[in-house]
This record gives structure tokens, sequence and C-alpha cells, in this order.
């Protein structure tokens, strides 16, 4: 078995059986062909039909996301038709025809390698989601052009396991969840983008196994466990049916787990912890109520952004963050400032070639520079809270400046909003996403600055660690238990509860159960979650004593090594009857 068994990092939890659907392999060799001057002019031809073709697929394909998940959903395919449309890109594979004489695939295949290498060699993280549309229009219309079976993932038939070399954040919207039933990839780590978005919507996924495409084809039967992190090729019925029999308990766990969804997560020496959800896509709004979630603790607004061609609008904005804060009566919903950057832009945004992206123009610094596109937000979320308990939250700050710019646009927004006549909030909390090392080190200044503090473990672990978080080379340095970023934890929760601010940790540390212990013990008594890991992590407040996980906490601080911080985390549970093999 153990050379059938493939191992990863499990990025999200559950088992999933079926076969695969390799995304990469779609692009069919394209044979080299000059073609007689004669028929230059119908190569020509075949090409703007084939495109247009494509087109009008494209379009079906985005209509049925539209229906299936939303129209907000279905602009991931914008970024596609806008190649599509591009008369200069066009233009070129034509000239390619006429003075090279070629097939309309092969100049086709030629043009885009061309831009795909001149993207690539800009190195640049922020073209990725770029350069997976690129590949899936060239992908598209040279098959199309070679009479190809559509490799589609639109089209697929039974349920299956997506396998790609990495998972792009658009890609894992764009999937139809009724045949897309797994993900396995050999880039990416429990904290990319798109591995936060898998666990997010539930479904099983396995990321950072190397080799994975030299092993698997298209329709290789696969077994993908999210829990252990593992896909095993050519399953047995004696494994699948074990591993069944694992999803089975797994089920029944979860079934039980979800019965305690309404009870107060409550510890049992009376310490109220409050259970927030982050929901990344508008359809998870649903799931993190059915959670049980208390309010949103982190509501992303990338999706609005990655793979798109524009910038939504401010109604567009304003009708989101309305819907999210009507669902959660009561409670807050704190919505995020655009985090654009790193590998987050829209498809038409002109952003400058950066060496390193994660160190460069990022989040609060993009909004700052560009103020109508911040004051829109701004004003989107201003109207939201006319009706609705609504927060602002500013991603990557590393200046008091920022946070103090921030509020003074939000005042200028509301009196303008006032002036207008239109219905809003005159103000909303301003709230500061700790999750850079300048912002923990300075975490009393930034509490007194702001209504509330949010921990972005993953960055913050990143930032402080020098690890690329989306690296699976690096993935066991990738760690929010080593005895840095600890000490900074602590420091943060500190400074809150000196200023009499609340502090939160919406990192995808506070969804781990071992980590959400800690980080109660450190202080924090709101934790925003993935909202499939809720009903657990309730489960397990319900189950420690405050006075249990603080004693933990000060002994994890004072340990050296990320795995000394682990087993004394273990230790800890048990203390409070908890078998951490549960967790
Ligand atoms: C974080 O960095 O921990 C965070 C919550 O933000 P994101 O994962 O979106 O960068
Ligand atoms: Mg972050």
């Amino acid at each position: 078995m153990s050379d059938r068994l493939l191992r990863g990092v499990g990025v999200s939890p559950g088992i999933a059986i079926g076969p695969a659907v390799v995304v990469a392999s779609a692009l069919p060799d394209v044979p080299h062909r000059v073609v007689p001057r004669s028929q230059v002019e119908r190569e020509v031809r075949r090409l703007r039909a084939a495109v247009r073709d494509v087109q009008r697929h494209v379009g079906e394909l985005k209509e049925r996301a539209a229906l299936r998940a939303g129209p907000d959903e279905a602009r991931i395919f914008d970024a596609q038709m806008l190649m599509l449309e591009d008369a200069d890109f066009l233009g070129a594979i034509e000239d390619l025809i006429r003075e090279n004489h070629l097939t309309a695939e092969k100049a086709f295949e030629f043009k885009a390698l061309e831009q795909r290498d001149a993207w690539m060699s800009v190195g640049s993280a922020r073209l990725k989601d770029r350069i997976a549309d690129l590949n899936g229009v060239m992908i598209r219309v040279v098959r199309h052009l070679m009479h190809l079976e559509d490799e589609d993932l639109e089209g697929l038939t039974q349920p299956s396991i997506v396998v790609a070399r990495e998972v792009f954040p658009g890609l894992t919207v764009q999937l139809d969840r009724s045949q897309v039933i797994a993900i396995a990839s050999e880039e990416g780590t429990r904290t990319s983008h798109a591995a936060i978005l898998a666990h997010s919507m539930g479904m099983p996924a396995v990321m950072g196994i190397q080799g994975a495409l030299g092993r698997i084809e298209t329709g290789t039967r696969l077994l993908l466990d999210g829990t252990r992190g593992t896909v095993l090729l050519d399953p047995t019925p004696a494994e699948i049916a074990d591993a069944t029999a694992r999803g089975v308990r797994e089920h029944e766990r979860g079934v039980e787990l979800e019965r305690g969804v309404s009870l107060p997560a409550v510890t049992t020496d009376g310490l109220r912890v409050a259970l927030r959800g982050n929901v990344d896509l508008p359809e998870e709004i649903d799931a993190a109520r059915a959670h049980g979630a208390e309010g949103v603790g982190l509501l992303r607004t990338e999706f609005f952004i990655t793979g798109h061609a524009a910038l939504p609008t401010e109604d567009e904005q304003a009708r989101y963050f309305a819907r999210a804060g009507t669902a959660f009566p009561g409670h807050p919903v704190v919505i995020r400032s655009y985090d654009l950057g790193g590998d987050k832009f829209p498809a038409a945004f002109q952003a400058p070639y950066e060496a390193n992206p994660f160190l460069g123009w990022r989040a609060i610094r993009v909004c700052l520079d560009h103020p109508e596109l911040f004051r829109g937000q701004i004003r989107a979320v201003l109207r939201a809270a006319a009706d609705a308990q609504i927060h602002l939250m500013i991603p990557l700050v590393t200046r008091l400046a920022e946070v103090q710019r921030t509020r003074e646009i939000v005042l200028e927004e509301g009196q303008r909003l006032a002036r207008e006549g239109v219905r809003a909030a005159a103000s909303v909390p301003v709230g500061v996403m700790m999750e850079t090392p300048a912002a923990a080190v300075l975490a009393d200044r930034f509490a007194a600055e702001s209504d509330f503090l949010s921990v972005g473990t993953n960055d913050l672990t990143q930032y402080t660690l020098v690890v690329d978080r989306g690296n699976a080379r690096l993935a066991d340095r990738f760690t929010p238990l080593d005895p840095s970023v600890l000490r900074l934890l602590k420091q943060i929760a500190d400074a809150a509860c000196a200023a009499h601010k609340p502090a939160s940790v919406c990192g995808e540390m506070a969804s781990e159960p071992l980590s959400a212990f800690l980080l109660i013990g450190l202080g924090y008594e709101t934790l925003s979650v993935a909202p499939p890991a809720l009903p657990r992590i309730r489960w397990l407040v319900r189950q420690l004593s405050r006075q249990q996980a603080a004693a933990t906490a000060t002994a994890a601080l004072a340990a050296r090594t990320d795995a000394d911080v682990l087993e004394i985390l273990r230790a800890g549970v048990a203390a409070c009857g908890v078998d951490p093999s549960l967790l």
C-alpha cells in the first residue's frame, strides 16, 4: 500500500472516494504544422470561429455558475472573457498565422505560451491568477480547434476529485459542489487562500502532495483523506470499507457536535466565549448561521476581486454587506476592507511590478493610495450599518497613521452620505488586524487608537517566522505555535485587555481545537472560525476550564519549541477530561 499512498497536508477534513480529474493535463500536444499559403485565411477564420464558440461556452459556464452560486461568484469567468475579447492578443495570433503559415491551434498556443512565459518571468505572485486564467483560455481554445472533448470541470458527470499542480482561489470558487467532492494539489499549505476557501466550503482537501501529477491520471480512482492528509491510489475494497467506516464515524461525530450548535460556548468555570464565523464567499453566510456563528468575525471581500475583470460597485458591496449584517441580528459582522495585493488583484487593475509583492503594495496601503476605491467600500459599509451591527476592519496595518486616516475617511464619508440624504450610519467601529510584527510590537498603541483588535495568525506567523504561508516546501516551519508567535499573541491580548478593547483571533489557528484552547488561555474571548469547524470548537469550549487553559498557556509560553508547546496543549486538554485524539 505504501507505494500507492501519497502524503501531503490535510487542509480540510473529510473523506472522499472517486475518480480523479487532472486539471493540468488538459493541454494537448499541438502538432507543428504549416499550411499552404492558399489556406492561411481559412486558418484565420477557424481561429475566429473557435474564439466565438469558446466565448459562447464560457458565457454558458458563467450562467450556470450564476444559477448555482449566484451572480457574484459567476464573475470569476469575466477575466477569461476579457482575454477572449482582447483585440491586441487575437490580432497578434492572426499575424502569426499570416506570417508563418501556422495552423490556428499552433499559433494560439504559441502566443499564449509566449504571454504566459513573459508573466512567469516576472515572478510575481499577483500574476498567478491571471496565468491560471490564460491557461484556462488556451486549453479551451486549443482543444476546441483540435476537436478534442472538453475536459471541463463544469461538465463532470460523476462526483470527482480535482487534482492540480496548484489550486487558485478562482478555481476553488468555480467548482460545482455537486460534482467536485474533493481537491488534491502539489502546491499549497493550510493557510494558502485556496485551502482556506476549501475549508470554509467544507470540501475535503489535501495540498502539498509532492509528485501527485506524475502518479495520478484522469480516471485514477482515489481515496482522499483530508483529516490525515493522504491520497490513496486505486484503493482496494477493504481499504474503501475501512475508510468508509472511518468516514461514517467522523460523520456521526459531526452530527453529534451539530446537536450542540445552539448551546452557549461557556467554559466549565463560567467564561463565555464568543464564536463567530469567517465568511469568504456569500454562500457561507448560511453555513455560518447553520453552525451557530454569533456574527461574522472576518468577512473577506476578496471574492469580489479574484479572477474578476473589474472591482464591484458601491451598490453591489452595500447589498452584500447588508445581507451579511441582517443574517446575524444582534451580533456584529466585521467587514474587512480589500486585502488587495500579494496574489490578489482584479484582472483590469493596473498594478506595478514588484519583486516581493507580499512585502509590497498591499491591503491598507493600496486602499489609502486609491481613495476612490477605499471610500466606495467604506460608503457601502456605512450604508449596510444603517440596519445592522457592522464593523470595519483594516488588514496588514503597520503604522498608527493608517488607522487614523481610515477613521477620518469613515467620518468624512458618514457626513457626505448624510448630506446626500442616503440612509447610512454616521460611523462604524474601526478595528485593526494584528497580522504584522510591527503591529504586534506596538499593540498597546494600536489598542488605544482603534475600537477592537483581531489577530490574523496566518500572516502574523508568515511575517514573524519569515515563512511563505503558501510554500509547501516550508510547511513544517509554518506554525503559529512557535514560541515567538506565542509571545506576540500574549502581548496583543494583554495590550487589548489593558486598554479595555476587545481582541479576537480570526486566523486559521482559531479553527484548530488545540490552538483554540491555547488562545482562550492567553486571554482571547472571541474566536472567529471557519464555519465547518464551529461545532467542534463550541463543544471543546464547553469541556474546558478557563483556569486550566490559562495555566496551560503559561506553561506553553515558557516552552522552547513548537513541539513542546504541542505536548503541553495535549496534556492541558487531557487535564480538562478531553481525549486529545478526539480533536
Ligand atoms: C490572517 O492573515 O490570518 C487572516 C485572517 O487574513 P488572510 O488569511 O485573509 O490573509
Ligand atoms: Mg492576512
